[in-house]
C-alpha cells in the first residue's frame, strides 16, 4: 500500500476529494498546490496509515521510511535545501490533519530539522542569528511539550527568568545571544527531565514527531472531542511534512489566520488577524493582542496598530486575491492560515470554515443570491439543529444594564450565569442544574468539556480567532473574548474597582461583547431577513406539512409564529391539572358509579371548551389533532391527606371511602394499565364530554369567525380495529348532537394514533376504521424496544457507547426496528384507505434524522414542538431534496 502523497512545487499526488484518505489539511494543501497557489511543498502520510501504526505496537515498517524518504527528496528538489544539511539546512513542520477538522485537538511541531550544528548554517544563510536561535529554542519546547511530553511549565518559567534577569519585558527584546544561552538551558532541562541529550539526529526528530501526531489520536483532549462531535475513532489522523516557511524574519515576515467571510454574522467582508514577526500559533495562542487584517475592521474597532492593508498593502492584496479565488473554488466561505515570510505570501491551510448560524444563513443566502451556489444547495448547507441557537431569546434592549466591561464579540447569544473559573467547576455546576459562565484568562483544548456544561465564556485574553471563539461558535455557546480590562485572581475577578466574585451571576452578549452584572432580562428574536427567506425557500421545496405539539394558545401562537399549519398532538390531560379544575377531575374519577362521573363531568365541559375555544381561535382554518384522555388516572390522584379532605368536601364522601378507592386504581404497571382508549371503553362519558367540548368549540369559533378549525379527534393506545369503531362511535354520536344543537355541521375526522406495534401489524383493518394514523413513536418506541422511557437513562448512555443503538433511541428515531413498524403501518393503511392522513406526533418529529425518515416513507406531515417548527420545516425541506 502507497501512504505517501507529495505536493508542492508543480506536484499533486492528491486533491480536495481525497479528504478521507489525506485528512482535510492534507487533501486542500494538494488543491491549493495544484491550482497554483504558493504552497510550501511537503507530503502527507494518509490516514489509512494511523490504523497501522497502532496495530503494530505504534511502530514504523521499513517501506514507510522508504517512502517518507521519497517524500523528503521531493522537499528538498523543490527547495534546494537538503534535511540536516549543516550550511543550508531543509527544515519542516510536521503537522496532524484529520478528516474533519479538530481545531487545536492534535498536536503540531514546527521549525523540525534544528540542531547545533544546522542552527548556525540558518543563522548564516538568513543573515539573521536573532532569528535562527529564537527557531531554535522554539523548536526544543515544541518538541519536548509534544513529542517528549515533558512538563512545558519548566520551559516557559526559564524564559521568563530570562527575560527577568535581562530586565525585559517582551520576547522580542531578546537578542540573539539571549536566545542561545536560553537553548543551553533548554537543552539541559530536557537531560534533566528526559535523562537523554536533547535529539541532534533530524532524522530521530522526524519519526519521533510523525510517532507523536499518529498518537495524539488516542490523546484524551482528542477523543473528548470526538465523542462530543461524533467523529469516529477508526478515521485515524494523517500527518503532514511541509517545509518551513518564516513568518518571524522580521517587519517583512507575518503570519496569520482569516476567514473570507465574518464567521459571526456572516457579513461579506474579509475578516482576520495576524502578526508582524510571529509564527505559528502566535497568533491564535492570545500571547501578544493580533492586528486586524483590514482598514475597516481597524476602524471599526477604533484601534491603532495598522492593519495588514496599510502595513503591507501587496502582499495584502496577493492574499485578498487569494481569498476570492478560494472562495470561488471551493463554493464556500473559507477559513485560512498564511505566512508572509520577507514579502512573500504562503499558503498553509483552507478548509470550509467553522460559523455561527447566523453567518450560516447569511452566508447561503447571499452566495445563492450571488449565483455563487443554487437555492437547494443554500438549504442543504443549514444543520437544522443550529437554528436553535437563532430561535432562543436575545437581551432586551430596553432594559437596564450595568456593564463592567467589554470585550471582543466573538460568539453571539446571550447567555446569564453564574461564574466559575475552571472547566471541571463548570462541568460539576452544570451537572448540578446551575447555569454558568465560565470565566478564564483564555480556554485551551483541556477547557472544552467545562465550555460546553457552561451557557457562556468569557475570556480576558485572546482575539477574534483565540481558542475560546472559534471553539464557542463551533458549540454554539455566546462568548466575549479578550475583555483586556478584566483581572482574573483566585475564586474572583477583578474590574477597575469592582468585584466579582465567583457563584455571582453575570450576563455576557456575545454579540456585543458586553459583560454585565447580574441577570439582564431577554426577549424573543425577530425571525425575519436571512431567516425568513431561506425559510421561505425551504417551503417551497419540501412537500411534507410541519405541525406542532401544543396544548396551550400562548404555544399555538409561539408555533404559528414559527410557521405550524396546524396542531399535530394537543393533549388534552394537561388541561386537566390546572389547579381549579383537578378538584372535578378526582371527582370524577373517585366517582362510584357512571351517575357520579357524569355529575363530575358536567362541571369540567365548559372549561374543556373554552379551551378548545382559545386554540381554535388561534389555529382558525387548520387541522388540529385533539388526543383524548390518554394517562392512567392514578396521575391525577390526590397524594397528601390534606387533598384527600379537599376532595372530601367536594363530592360529600369521606375520606377513608376516598382512600380506599385510591387504593383501588393502584396499578403495577401503568404505562401498560390502565389508559388510552381503555379508559373510553369502560367509562366512555368521559371521551363522550371531551367530543362535545371539541364540537361545541368548533361550532362556537366557526359562528365568531367564519371559518372552522378542523377537529381531528385521535382515540389514543388503539390496538384493535374493535376498539377504534367503539370510541369513534361515542365521538360520532357527541358529534351529531352537538350539529343538531347548534344548527350546524363542522368538517372533522376521527382516527388513531399508532403507538403499539399490534396497532402497527393490523394497521390494515384499523384503517377501514380511522381517517387518520399518527405515529406516537414515544410509546412505539417504549412498546417496539420493551423499553420504559422513564427508567431508561440508566442503560441507554451505555448502550449507545458500546454501539448498542446508535443513537439515544427516543430522540432519535430506531428506524430499523421501530422504523420498519412505521413503514408497515404506511403501507397497510394506505392499501385499505388509499387517502388516509399519515404523520407523527412523536418528539421524533423534530429531530431531522427522523424527519428524513418521515419522509422516505412518504408521512404528509410531521409535528414538533413549538420552538422545534422551523427546525422541522427546513429538515424537511433537505429529506425532500
Ligand atoms: P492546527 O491544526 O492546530 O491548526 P497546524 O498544522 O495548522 O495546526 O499548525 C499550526 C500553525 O503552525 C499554522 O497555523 C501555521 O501558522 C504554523 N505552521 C504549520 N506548518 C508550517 C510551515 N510549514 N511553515 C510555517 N508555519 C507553519
Ligand atoms: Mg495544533
Ligand atoms: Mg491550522
Amino acid at each position: 500500500t502507497k501512504y505517501v502523497y507529495r505536493f508542492g512545487g508543480g506536484v499533486s499526488d492528491g486533491g480536495r476529494g481525497d479528504k478521507n484518505l489525506l485528512g482535510g489539511k492534507g487533501a486542500n494543501l494538494d488543491e491549493m498546490a495544484s491550482i497554483g497557489l504558493p504552497v510550501p511543498p511537503g507530503f502527507t502520510i494518509s490516514t489509512a496509515f494511523c490504523a497501522v501504526y497502532y496495530d503494530e505496537g505504534r511502530a514504523f515498517p521499513p517501506s514507510l521510511r522508504d517512502e517518507v524518504a521519497t517524500g523528503i527528496a521531493h522537499i528538498e528538489g523543490v527547495t534546494g535545501k537538503r534535511f540536516g544539511d549543516a550550511a543550508d539546512p531543509l527544515l519542516v513542520s510536521v503537522r496532524s490533519g484529520a478528516r474533519a477538522s479538530m481545531p487545536g485537538m492534535m498536536d503540531t511541531v514546527l521549525n523540525l530539522g534544528l540542531n547545533d550544528a544546522t542552527v548556525a548554517g540558518l543563522a548564516q544563510v538568513s543573515g539573521d542569528a536573532r532569528f535562527a536561535w529564537d527557531s531554535y529554542r522554539r523548536f526544543i519546547q515544541m518538541y519536548s511539550d509534544v513529542v517528549l511530553e515533558l512538563d512545558h511549565a519548566r520551559f516557559e518559567e526559564a524564559l521568563e527568568i530570562a527575560k527577568e534577569d535581562r530586565g525585559y519585558y517582551l520576547d522580542t527584546d531578546m537578542s540573539a545571544a539571549d536566545w542561545q544561552g536560553l537553548v543551553d538551558e533548554y537543552k539541559s532541562i530536557v537531560a534533566e527531565l528526559w535523562g537523554r541529550p536533547f535529539p541532534q539526529d533530524v532524522h530521530d526528530q522526524l519519526w519521533g514527531a510523525i510517532g507523536a501526531v499518529f498518537g495524539s489520536w488516542q490523546s484524551d483532549r482528542a477523543k473528548v472531542y470526538r465523542r462530543l462531535n461524533d467523529i469516529p475513532s477508526e478515521w485515524g489522523t494523517a500527518v503532514n511534512v511541509q517545509a518551513m516557511v518564516f513568518g518571524n524574519m522580521g517587519d517583512t515576515s507575518a503570519t496569520g489566520v482569516a476567514f473570507t467571510r465574518d464567521p459571526a454574522k456572516g457579513d461579506n467582508a474579509y475578516y482576520g488577524e495576524f502578526l508582524i514577526n510571529a509564527q505559528g500559533e502566535d497568533v491564535v495562542a492570545g500571547i501578544r493582542t493580533p492586528q486586524y487584517l483590514t482598514k475597516a475592521a481597524r476602524e471599526a474597532a477604533n484601534a491603532k496598530p495598522a492593519s495588514m492593508e496599510e502595513a503591507m498593502p501587496e502582499v495584502y492584496g496577493e492574499l485578498a486575491a487569494v481569498f476570492d479565488l478560494l472562495e470561488r473554488h471551493y463554493r464556500d466561505m473559507q477559513d485560512i492560515e498564511f505566512t508572509v515570510q520577507q514579502g512573500k505570501l504562503w499558503m498553509l491551510q483552507t478548509r470550509s470554515g467553522k460559523r455561527t448560524a447566523k453567518a450560516a444563513l447569511k452566508i447561503a443566502v447571499d452566495m445563492a443570491s450571488e449565483g455563487l451556489i443554487t437555492r437547494e444547495e443554500a438549504i442543504a448547507r443549514i444543520d437544522p439543529a443550529a437554528l436553535d441557537q437563532l430561535l432562543h431569546p436575545t437581551l432586551d434592549p430596553k432594559a437596564a444594564r450595568d456593564v463592567l466591561t467589554k470585550g471582543l464579540p466573538a460568539s453571539p447569544g446571550a447567555a446569564s450565569g453564574r461564574i466559575v473559573f475552571t472547566a471541571d467547576e463548570a462541568e460539576r455546576a452544570a451537572a448540578g442544574g446551575d447555569d454558568v459562565i465560565l470565566v478564564r484568562v483564555e480556554t485551551s483544548p483541556e477547557d472544552i468539556h467545562g465550555m460546553h456544561a457552561a451557557r457562556g465564556i468569557l475570556t480576558a485574553r485572546g482575539g477574534m480567532t483565540s481558542h475560546a471563539a472559534v471553539v464557542a461558535r463551533g458549540m454554539g455557546r455566546p462568548c466575549v473574548s479578550g475583555a483586556g480590562s478584566l483581572s482574573i485572581g483566585k475564586g474572583v475577578m477583578r474590574v477597575g474597582d469592582r468585584e466579582v466574585k465567583a457563584g455571582e451571576i453575570i450576563t455576557i452578549d456575545g454579540s456585543t461583547g458586553e459583560v454585565m452584572a447580574g441577570a439582564v432580562p431577554t426577549i424573543q428574536p425577530e425571525l425575519v431577513g436571512d431567516f425568513g427567506t431561506l425559510m421561505e425557500w425551504a417551503d417551497g421545496i419540501r412537500r411534507m406539512k410541519v405541525r406542532t405539539n401544543a396544548e396551550t394558545p400562548q404555544d399555538c401562537r409561539t408555533a404559528r409564529e414559527f410557521g405550524a399549519e396546524g396542531i399535530g398532538l394537543c393533549r388534552t390531560e394537561h388541561m386537566f391539572f390546572d389547579a381549579a379544575r383537578i378538584t372535578s377531575v378526582r371527582q370524577m374519577i373517585l366517582a362510584n358509579d357512571e351517575t357520579g362521573r357524569r355529575a363530575a363531568l358536567e362541571k369540567l365541559l365548559p372549561e374543556q371548551r373554552s379551551d378548545f375555544v382559545e386554540i381554535f381561535e388561534v389555529m382558525v382554518g387548520l387541522p388540529c389533532t385533539i388526543r383524548l384522555l390518554d394517562p392512567p388516572l392514578h396521575e391525577f390522584l390526590p397524594h397528601e391527606d390534606a387533598e384527600f379532605g379537599e376532595v372530601a368536601k367536594a363530592t360529600g364522601l369521606d375520606v377513608d371511602t376516598l382512600k380506599r378507592r385510591a387504593a383501588e386504581l393502584h396499578e403495577f404497571n401503568p404505562m401498560l394499565g390502565h389508559r388510552g382508549c381503555r379508559l373510553g371503553v369502560t367509562y366512555p362519558e368521559i371521551y363522550e364530554m371531551q367530543a362535545r367540548a371539541i364540537f361545541e368549540a368548533a361550532c362556537e369559533v366557526a359562528e365568531k369567525s367564519g371559518a372552522a378549525p378542523v377537529p381531528e379527534v385521535m382515540i389514543p393506545l388503539v390496538g384493535t380495529k374493535r376498539e377504534l369503531e367503539l370510541m369513534k362511535a361515542v365521538v360520532d354520536a357527541a358529534a351529531e348532537a352537538v350539529f343538531a344543537d347548534k344548527g350546524r355541521r363542522i368538517e372533522y375526522l376521527v382516527g388513531t394514533m399508532i403507538e403499539l406495534p399490534r396497532a402497527a401489524l393490523r394497521a390494515g383493518e384499523i384503517a377501514e376504521a380511522g381517517a387518520f394514523f399518527s405515529f406516537g413513536t414515544n410509546d412505539l418506541t417504549q412498546t417496539t424496544l420493551g423499553v420504559s422511557r422513564d427508567d431508561a437513562a440508566r442503560f441507554l448512555t451505555s448502550y449507545v457507547e458500546q454501539g448498542i443503538y446508535a443513537k439515544d433511541p427516543f430522540v432519535s428515531l430506531d428506524v430499523d426496528g421501530v422504523g420498519e413498524l412505521v413503514k408497515l403501518a404506511a403501507e397497510r393503511g394506505r392499501a385499505t384507505r388509499p387517502e388516509i392522513k399519515l404523520g407523527i406526533c412523536g418528539e421524533h418529529g423534530g429531530d431531522p434524522a427522523s424527519i428524513a425518515f418521515c419522509e422516505s416513507v412518504g408521512l404528509d406531515y410531521v409535528s414538533a414542538s413549538p420552538y422545534r417548527v422551523p427546525i422541522a420545516r427546513l429538515a424537511a425541506a433537505q429529506a425532500a431534496l
